[in-house]
């Protein structure tokens, strides 16, 4: 890096925090997007609103003390005038603007007292007789860091540039094979890497901006085939990894699913075959399986679990919330202890003996079964013979924590298995790309006898009428719960706005019994609202998003949701997924809070609109792009320089099409490519 010039070690030390250590990473720090100052324009034909590029003579420079002080330069160049306009400036820069001296300048125009103004705009003082020609290219604006400017970011890939045109010590390999390259015309490497980085003035800007060059998509996809095969090689390496074989007679299933009150759907059926037949096999088997909320994935794990357990193996299931993890211990508490299963639950919150007894019961294999949250991953976790993970709603947790989970249970050569379950559907090419190191199943089909969910959405003016419509549903032996969704940023304060709802409905419905759970609930306290819930003996439940996930009360019918408009869809759509699981008509109510952002009236429509969990997915989607709906915006996993899942979804076909064949004709680029790319994170998996 310090070959270049103006790179320094200071400067090398502060491009690593932009994730640029070489030459090669210099090419592939993209633009953001990029501004015209290829023309310079007459101050005289200057709008308000415009960006522009002007050059022209200081008139006068002073310093106005108003309400703030600001340095005012009125500037001409015999078409008009213009005033620059500086809030912070020092005394240098204020002496550079001497009456007849030149400058050009950069900024966007608005109207002014007098003139026309620029405030801060980027200014250079030139020389009287300086050309008047603009930028030869359009000029790119980088990602940068403090310390890192766009001068400097400029400067060094220019250099980069220069170097890669010279084809000298660091020229760039084209990984992909040029049967590839024709086959999509794409345009070749360094092209393409030249364009993007100084696109000529008559460039195409919208679609420059929308990311939608030739150019731009060359490199889009080329990111995205670094990023699927990635993902390929591990699960390549899983096939080489031992696991234990986990076959039997399934006898504790058959009699966990003779036991039940109903009987498997065919999509249920089926996604177990497809885990059976993965857990007899020798390697580890990854597989993610995808189903609608309500559509019966608890059961679906109970009988992987019973594979392993019967097997002589542990198992592990993980659940995001404690909530979650309660309830799940719950139910599986339920269907396995009567087979003479041993289960323990394990959380952070989980202290002194209990925890002593749980750790002991995991380490010594006396627990056949662990519940917990990500607690259970905890170095002190110890396992005697993990067989199995089972991970929960698991799009909030990322391609990392997979991964290190995946070594939690290795007992020399061998890993446990990994099944994971989710409710957020992923759209099937997108899947192929971001989750290609998992094989997946879909439930794709509802116990019978739901109903859709009937939702509707009501201004908050209307309250009353909802608290009436709560009073007549519960009264008539119905339940309800009652979502607060807050903003507030403590969770405290969540927690108090949420207890004073609670207090105004209790107050509104004297005849109910009104019960509220929150996030500070001791756990003990949360479980046993849940079960009192669950066993009828609370009509109201008023809670926070901590029942967003996996609570399941199936005579519960009714659901408010206040100021929805806050939530993303799929949350909506987990939530509002709480009711609609027994055979009575449910409703949702989107107790919304006028006035509503055009986004927000749309997601409360798709939500009115449709239950289908694919369709809100995919519409979630367009509305909020493809980082949030992934969960991947928290986990910081699958950053793209220039990709972008939503935008370039038509690539991914020819993603997945260009992998097969580079693994054919060139296996041995595929390395160097996702280095490329992906850096040295590439190498997640390798332990
Ligand atoms: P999710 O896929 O959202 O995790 P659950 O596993 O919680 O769904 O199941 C939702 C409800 O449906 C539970 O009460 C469960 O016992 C019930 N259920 C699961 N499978 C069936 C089935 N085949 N027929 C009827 N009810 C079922
Ligand atoms: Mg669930």
């Amino acid at each position: 890096m310090t070959a270049l010039r103006g790179v320094g070690p200071r400067v090398a030390e502060k491009l690593k925090r932009l994730n640029i250590c070489t030459v090669q990473d210099v090419l592939f720090h993209l633009p953001l997007r990029y501004e015209d100052r290829t023309r310079i324009t007459p101050m005289g034909s200057v709008r308000a609103g415009e960006q522009v590029v002007v050059q022209g003579e200081v008139d006068l420079a002073e310093v106005k003390f108003g309400r703030r002080r600001s340095l005012l330069v009125r500037i001409s160049d015999g078409t008009g005038a213009l005033t620059l306009r500086f809030f912070h400036f020092n005394a240098q820069q204020q002496s550079g603007f001497v009456r007849g001296r030149h400058v050009r300048c950069f900024g966007e125009a608005r109207n002014g007292t007098v003139t026309l103004e620029l405030v801060h705009p980027e200014y250079q003082l030139v020389a009287a007789d300086a050309t008047l020609e603009g930028e030869e290219h359009l000029t790119p604006i980088y990602p940068a860091t403090e310390g890192v400017h766009q001068l400097t970011l400029r400067a060094i890939t220019e250099q980069a540039l220069q170097q890669l045109e010279r084809g000298g010590a660091h020229a760039l390999t084209d990984w992909l094979p040029t049967r590839l390259e024709s086959q999509f015309r794409m345009t070749t490497l360094p092209a393409a890497l030249r364009y993007v980085h100084r696109p000529p003035p008559d460039a195409a800007v919208e679609l420059l901006a929308a990311g939608s060059h030739p150019a731009q998509q060359r490199l889009a996809y080329e990111e995205l085939l670094a990023h699927h095969l990635s993902l390929r090689r591990l699960r390549q390496r899983a096939e080489h990894t031992p696991a234990p074989p986990l076959a039997g007679k399934q006898q504790l299933a058959t009699r966990l699913l003779e036991g039940l009150p109903f009987t498997l759907t065919a999509a249920q059926t089926r996604v177990i075959g497809e885990i059976r037949a993965d857990l007899a096999r020798g390697h580890p088997m990854a597989r993610l399986v995808q189903g609608d909320v309500g559509s019966g994935k608890t059961v679906v794990a109970a009988c992987a679990a019973l594979a392993a357990v019967e097997a002589g193996y542990q198992v592990a299931l993980m659940a995001p919330t404690e909530l979650l993890a309660e309830q799940h211990f719950r139910s599986f508490g339920d269907w396995l202890a009567p087979l003479g299963v041993e289960l323990v639950w394990h959380t952070g919150k989980l202290k002194g003996k209990a925890r002593a007894a749980t750790l002991e019961a995991i380490g010594k294999d006396t627990a056949a079964v662990a519940i917990g949250t990500h607690a259970l991953f905890q170095d002190e976790v110890e396992f005697a013979r993990l067989g199995l993970v089972i991970i929960d709603e698991q799009h909030r947790f990322g391609v990392h924590q997979r991964l290190a989970l995946r070594d939690k249970g290795r007992a020399g050569e061998q890993r446990p298995h990994q099944l994971v379950m989710t409710a957020t559907p992923i759209p099937r090419t997108l899947a192929m790309t971001v989750y290609a190191d998992l094989d997946t199943s879909i439930i794709d089909e509802l116990p019978p006898g739901r109903q859709p969910v009937k939702t509707v959405a009501i201004g908050q003016e209307r309250r009353d009428e909802v608290i009436r419509s709560v009073q007549k549903a519960c009264t008539d032996g119905q339940q309800a719960y009652w979502v607060c969704t807050l903003i507030e940023e403590s969770e405290l304060l969540q927690c108090q706005a949420a207890e004073n709802t609670a207090g105004l409905l209790t107050e509104a419905l004297p005849g109910l019994r009104v019960a509220l759970v929150h996030g500070r609930l001791k756990a003990a306290e949360k479980e046993s609202l849940m079960q009192a819930f669950k066993q009828g003996d609370i009509d109201l439940l008023v809670a926070t998003t901590v029942i967003e996930v996996g609570v399941d009360v199936p005579n519960a019918s009714l659901m408010i949701i206040e100021n929805p408009e806050r939530l993303g869809l799929a949350q909506l759509h987990q939530l509002r997924g709480r009711v609609g699981r027994g055979s009575q008509q449910s409703s949702c109510v989107l107790l919304y809070q006028a006035p509503l952002s055009d986004n927000a009236r749309e997601r409360l429509a798709v939500l009115r609109e449709t239950g289908d969990g694919f369709e809100i997915a995919r519409r979630d989607m367009e509305l909020r792009g493809p980082g949030e709906v992934l969960g991947t915006r928290q986990t910081g996993e699958m950053q793209f320089h220039i990709a972008d899942l939503l935008r370039d979804e038509a690539l991914l076909e020819a993603v997945e099409a260009g992998a097969r064949q580079l693994l054919e004709c060139c296996p041995q680029n595929v390395a160097p490519l996702i280095r490329r790319w992906l850096g040295e994170a590439a190498d997640f998996g390798e332990v």
